[in-house]
C-alpha cells in the first residue's frame, strides 16, 4: 500500500529513513485528516526522542513531491492528508467525521481564462476546499 509512496520518494531523492517510513505507514492508515500535533504523538510511541519540527520537515518535504495536501480549518491550524491522486484534483472534506476525499475536478484553466478576460490579468495558483458531509454522515 505504501510501496507508491516509497517510489515517490526515491524519484525525488528523499531517503527511506525509518522516521519518513513511520510517517507514511501511520498517514496511510488514517481516512481523516491529521494535525501534526497528534502525528507527532504517534511518532513518538515509536521514536521517544522525535521532536515536532522534525514531524512538520518531514510534512513539508511530502507535500513538497506531491503525496500529502494541506488543509486549513477554521481554527487556522493546518492539517495533512496523504493523497496518491496524480492528476489535478481538489478534496471533498467532511465536517463530521474529517474524512478526506479526492474528487477528480479542477476548473483551473477555466478560471485562468475569466482572470484573462475580465481582469486583464495572468491567474497563477488556486484553492479550493469543499466541504459538506460524507455519505457514512449523511446515512448515519
Ligand atoms: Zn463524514
Ligand atoms: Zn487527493
Ligand atoms: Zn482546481
Amino acid at each position: 500500500m505504501i510501496n507508491k509512496y516509497i517510489e515517490t520518494l526515491q524519484k525525488h531523492g528523499l531517503k527511506r529513513t525509518p522516521k519518513r517510513l513511520e510517517v507514511l505507514r501511520i498517514l496511510s492508515e488514517e481516512s481523516a485528516y491529521i494535525s501534526p500535533q497528534k502525528l507527532h504523538v504517534l511518532l513518538k510511541e515509536k521514536f521517544l526522542k522525535i521532536g515536532l519540527p522534525t514531524v512538520y520537515r518531514i510534512l513539508q518535504q511530502f507535500q513538497n513531491i506531491g503525496i500529502v495536501t494541506s488543509i486549513q480549518q477554521d481554527d487556522n491550524q493546518l492539517y495533512y492528508y496523504l493523497c496518491d491522486c496524480v492528476e489535478k484534483h481538489h478534496h471533498f472534506i467532511c465536517r463530521k467525521c474529517h474524512k478526506v476525499s479526492c474528487l477528480t475536478y479542477c476548473d483551473f484553466d477555466n478560471i485562468k481564462q475569466l482572470v484573462a478576460d475580465q481582469l486583464d490579468s495572468l491567474a497563477e495558483t488556486h484553492v479550493l476546499q469543499i466541504e459538506g458531509l460524507c455519505k457514512e454522515c449523511l446515512e448515519s
